[in-house]
């Protein structure tokens, strides 16, 4: 059983999304550079701005654009030994600040260790913050801080009389958003928790989720002003940001590398079109992933698509799998029942099987199967291959031994082959390719010789990038039947759609749709 989700109707809308503020951090150094910066960013759905007058030339007239924008702003003025760029000695530096107070912006942003001293000049100025919200913050660029740093920074940022708490840190591991998630869960104050760089994006992006005061985005990609930022645009159009509340179902793909992954396009396009309250992120995992696929779970995901290379270890994290992942070694994709239990399915094989088998009458029954490849999908496709019922299955792989061991593995009608020997086999009635040979920038490359393409027989290709791969290209002169990789790429996230909303119709189409757009933008 999955968990229950609300079908088509009135229920089925999401709930109201969580008040968590998207902030642009400005990175501009004057200010027409930075009057077009807000532009765009508001363009983009951004509902607060953060100008660091520490990356400021100097002499800008930055109370200007103060006056003129529709945005509130937070002013910040980053000091060095918090790793930004102000050298000012302190009063100088903090005068700025309460500048801004008196210009009546929404936010001022004062770094922990300064605050004795901001209070005291505050005072000296005889300035109230009045409706100027004070962030007292702590960065540190170097190492995540324990849960018990997070909680003893937080607790002396209210002392001083925060009326917002931030600390941003450096993830070191993905296993370091599960503490700032579980620690924003347990503030008692309005709070901002992150953790920086590539790892700890899901902070930034599920900051709505777990009731963070606000997340920060760059104005567009690779201009952050903090390492790990995510573009204000990606984080509405493609992650769903404005829409994640504290109800919102969690998904997301793990993998190493993971950013090149279109499944948030395919998916989140999906809940979008079904009114879903789900969200799908990128979850870039470079250790211990099945703790990290449990403790997530804890947090609220329900399911996670796996890809490489946490295919296998991410097995020893279930608490139970499908026969079919037990034959094939690997899974990809999780599902959280609704007794909490994890459990592990293989959609990669149905994925690449199903169009075939819609060439071929239904299964392969009969048939004589050519599988170059014994890697992670070429295992699935062997499996299926086998369960699909055809008469003999080869697989042909550069590293013969792989080939041997998986057809040992796979038992009786499975040879394993080097690919100089795929000549002695005699003829195919299909052949499915499970090589990366033939993916841009190697446009050229075939992974078989093209002797061996014959006309009528099914031609399947794993690889989508190109769409139409020299393999299919040459297939398809011989008179053969194409199947791209495409179709088992939108095949497999079907398959884990209806595992993840049983009840909900798959929008097949839109996730077709979705996905072909974002090959055709590359
Ligand atoms: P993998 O586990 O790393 O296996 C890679 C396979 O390709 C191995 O058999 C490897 O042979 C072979 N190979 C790599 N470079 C080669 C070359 N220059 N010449 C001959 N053989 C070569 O990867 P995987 O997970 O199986 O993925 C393989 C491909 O399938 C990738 O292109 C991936 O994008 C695609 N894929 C597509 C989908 C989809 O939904 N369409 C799903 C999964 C995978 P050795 O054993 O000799 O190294």
């Amino acid at each position: 059983m999955t968990l229950p989700i609300p079908t088509r109707g009135a229920a089925h809308r999401p709930t109201a999304p969580s008040a968590t503020l998207l902030c642009v951090s400005l990175t501009a150094s004057n200010l027409p550079s930075l009057r077009s910066q807000l532009s765009a960013a508001i363009a983009a759905g951004a509902q607060i701005a953060e100008l660091r007058l520490d990356l400021l030339e100097p002499e800008t007239d930055w109370k200007s654009l103060l006056e003129q924008s529709p945005l509130p702003f937070i002013v910040t003025n980053r000091a060095q030994w918090e790793g930004g760029n102000s050298t000012l000695d302190e009063p100088q530096r903090l005068s700025m600040l309460i500048d801004a107070i008196e210009a009546g912006v929404s936010h001022i942003d004062v770094e922990l260790k300064a605050a004795d001293e901001f209070w005291k000049l505050l005072n000296n100025r005889g300035v109230k913050l009045s409706s100027t919200k004070l962030i007292l913050s702590h960065h540190n660029f170097d190492r995540p801080l324990s849960a018990e740093e997070i909680r003893a920074t937080l607790s002396s940022m209210k002392s001083k009389n925060a009326d917002v708490a931030k600390i941003a840190m450096m993830a070191k591991s993905a296993l370091d958003n599960c503490t700032v998630f579980r620690e924003l869960q347990r503030a008692d104050m309005p709070t901002i928790v992150l953790a920086m760089g590539d790892l700890g994006k899901p902070s930034r992006i599920l900051a709505g989720k777990f009731g963070a005061y606000l997340t920060f985005a760059s104005v567009a990609q690779g201009k952050g002003s903090a390492p790990g930022q995510v573009d204000v645009k990606s984080m509405v159009d493609v992650y769903r940001f404005g829409e994640i509340g504290r109800e919102t179902r969690l998904y997301g793909v793990i993998g190493n590398p993971v950013m090149q992954s279109m499944g948030p396009v395919l998916h989140n396009g999906a809940y979008r079109e079904r009114g879903l309250d789900a969200a799908y992120v990128h979850l870039l995992v470079e250790g211990e992933v099945a703790r990290f696929v449990r403790e997530m779970s804890e947090l609220g995901f329900c399911g996670f698509s796996v890809t490489i290379p946490w295919k296998m270890d991410v097995i020893e994290g279930m608490d139970e799998v499908e026969e079919a992942v037990t034959k094939i070694g690997a899974m990809n994709t999780v599902v959280k029942g609704l007794d909490g239990k994890l459990k592990g399915r293989n959609t990669d094989w149905r994925g690449a099987l199903d169009p075939i088998c819609q060439k071929t009458g239904g299964d392969l029954r009969g048939k004589r199967v050519l599988i170059l490849g014994a890697g992670g999908a070429g295992k699935a496709m062997v499996y299926g291959a086998v369960e699909s019922g055809a008469e003999d299955v080869v697989v042909a792989n550069r590293t013969k031994e792989k080939a041997v061991r998986l057809a040992d593995d796979m038992g009786g009608k499975v040879a394993g082959i080097g690919m100089g020997e795929i000549g002695e086999y005699g003829a195919f009635d299909v052949v499915m390719n499970s090589t990366s040979v033939g993916m841009i920038p190697n446009v050229e490359e075939c992974p078989v010789n093209v002797e061996l393409l014959k006309e009528g027989m099914v031609v399947f290709d794993a690889v989508y990038n190109p769409l139409e791969t020299r393999l299919l290209q040459e297939a398809r002169e011989r008179g053969g039947v194409c199947v791209s990789g495409l179709d088992m790429f939108v095949g497999q996230a079907e398959l884990q759609f209806a595992a993840w909303f049983p009840e909900v119709e798959v929008p097949v189409e839109e996730m077709r749709e979705a996905v072909l757009k974002q090959l055709g933008s590359q």
